[in-house]
């Protein structure tokens, strides 16, 4: 059984549509993919209605989170998506992306590129708009040559001369709401230090205690010590470990199931989760 629980579409700043993605993880012969977007579940409906039979689709999404001045990404899984509470902080940080973009695009002009709002929000189209979608405009105007090399203190990079912060929860109620929202939580890319400060291993154990179910160990930010340091945390804190490529389509050279989740682990998440099924593929358009 392949697994990779962690994939983005154009719901928020990956290139596959939902459908594209669902036929694309097929393709890579993967048996679980997790649709797992920026503050958004509004790529579901699509994935679920293009689901290859033989994939089965867990339904999820990638929360932006904010702890002691540190981002991190809370990944929740099997959620329900219509539970009043964790529907409007999605809500309240995916709206709040759009005058954060307009202000990273301000700033942008005052440094002399042309990059405008339209051209953004085209690129970005009804997904939750972000730096990769900036990035991607800075792509077109020649200023950079690939999305990545956005992610600079020049220009988009935490504390870079273009760079806004956006709402971000906090990670403790985010884990209480998506508990009680029946799903269950994995800290995403813990100990990926190129992105920015990470957070500190005391406050990982902290968040175990409020109820985290697992962490991402296997991820293409995060090398060979730093794999061996997480697995060791995970084990002490009795921590879940999952695997999985964080697959943007063209925006992030990493393909589909780069990295995967032990099928023990799935089960579990699987059994813990009480917001949301995996659906299995019916064979869709
Ligand atoms: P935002 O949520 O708008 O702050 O944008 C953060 C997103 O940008 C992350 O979730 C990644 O998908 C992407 N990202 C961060 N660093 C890089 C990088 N060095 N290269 C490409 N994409 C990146
Ligand atoms: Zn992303
Ligand atoms: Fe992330
Ligand atoms: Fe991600």
């Amino acid at each position: 059984m392949r697994i990779d629980l962690h994939c983005h579409s154009t719901a928020s700043d990956g290139t596959d549509t939902p459908a594209e993605l669902v036929r694309n993880a097929a393709a890579a012969g993967l048996d679980v993919v997790a649709l797992t977007d920026h503050d958004s579940t509004r790529g579901y409906a699509e994935a679920v209605a293009a689901l290859p039979r033989g994939l089965t689709l867990v339904t999820g999404a990638e929360l932006s989170c904010r702890v002691d001045g540190v981002s991190m990404h809370l990944l929740a899984y099997l959620f329900d998506p219509e539970e009043p509470a964790l529907l409007a902080e999605r809500e309240l940080i995916r709206d709040d992306r759009v005058p954060r973009a307009q202000a990273m695009i301000a700033k942008l002009n005052e440094l002399g590129v042309p990059v405008t709002w339209e051209q953004v929000k085209r690129i970005a189209g009804d997904g939750s708009v972000g730096r990769p979608h900036v990035a991607s405009a800075l792509v077109e105007l020649g200023v950079v040559p690939t999305v990545s090399d956005a992610f600079t203190p020049e220009w988009l990079a935490d504390g870079g001369r273009a760079f806004v912060k956006k709402h971000e929860a906090d990670p403790f109620e985010a884990i209480r709401l998506v508990k009680n929202a029946g799903g269950v939580t994995v800290f995403a890319h813990p100990a990926a230090a190129k992105r920015g400060r990470t957070v500190p291993e005391s406050t990982i154990a902290e968040l175990a205690a409020a109820g985290l179910d697992g962490i991402e160990v296997d991820h293409m930010d995060h090398d060979a010590d730093a794999r061996t340091r997480m697995r060791g945390l995970a084990t002490d804190l009795g921590l879940l470990t999952t695997g999985s490529s964080d697959y943007h389509g063209s925006r992030k050279a990493v393909a589909l199931g780069a990295n995967t989740t032990d099928p023990e682990v799935y089960g579990e998440i699987i059994r813990r989760a009480t917001g949301a099924f995996p659906v299995p593929g019916a064979g869709g358009a």
